[in-house]
């Protein structure tokens, strides 16, 4: 819809990904993991909206399509969002405040430890980033600050990260999420009836 969509999309490459810009339903239903990037979360919420993807990408999320939402994307993904002015899709039992390290020239990077990226920590670059101030029971944080704030977490296939992960030369958190990709779709071929595959589901 907007944002970071080519940076991330040449990242997925990187690691070995078949990435292609979702818009419409069809390219949606065409697709086996969502990437919804940094941006602004309230143009891409009225895009959404505007696109008719709010309902489509909701059931695909519940599925269990895995998806990630970097930044804005996150904010998108949220359940309780203060102050957007259009209802986030509210997939993730999570509380984002937007803008919560301040404005433009408070952006900021710092080196991250990140649950299932391995190597050492990532440079993480944030900006106008979002802070995810409150996580439900079921969500795991994947990485926070050194002062305890939450700039990373997972609720079952769905990722949320406060920072841009595109903007470095470091594919690794890609890589991960690829692999989940590729583990949720060995799983529904080890049980077709868990969700049949497009392929079945047009004939
Ligand atoms: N501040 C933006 C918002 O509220 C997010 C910034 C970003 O994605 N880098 O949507």
């Amino acid at each position: 819809m907007q944002g970071d969509f080519r940076e991330h999309i040449d990242c997925l490459r990187t690691v070995g990904a078949d990435a292609v810009e979702v818009r419409t339903e069809a390219e949606l239903d065409a697709v086996d993991g969502l990437i919804i990037p940094g941006g602004e979360s309230t143009t891409i919420a009225r895009l959404l909206i505007a696109f008719d993807l709010m309902e489509p990408l909701r059931r695909r999320i519940r599925a269990g399509m895995p998806t990630w939402g970097t930044c804005a994307g996150a904010i998108i993904l949220a359940r309780r969002v203060p102050g957007l002015d259009r209802p986030p899709l509210g997939v993730m039992d999570i509380t984002v405040d937007r803008n919560a390290f301040g404005r433009q020239v408070d952006s900021f990077e710092a080196d991250l430890d990140i649950e299932g990226v391995t190597g050492g920590p990532m440079r993480a670059v944030f900006i106008r980033a979002p802070v995810i101030r409150e996580a439900g029971a079921g969500v795991t944080v994947m990485a926070a600050l050194a002062d305890g704030r939450i700039v990373a977490c997972r609720e079952g296939n769905i990722w949320a990260t406060s920072f841009h992960p595109e903007l470095t030369d470091d594919a690794r958190l890609h890589g991960a999420f690829v692999a989940l990709v590729q583990a949720t779709l060995g799983e529904a071929v080890a049980a077709p009836s868990a969700r049949p595959r497009r392929s079945a589901a047009a004939r």
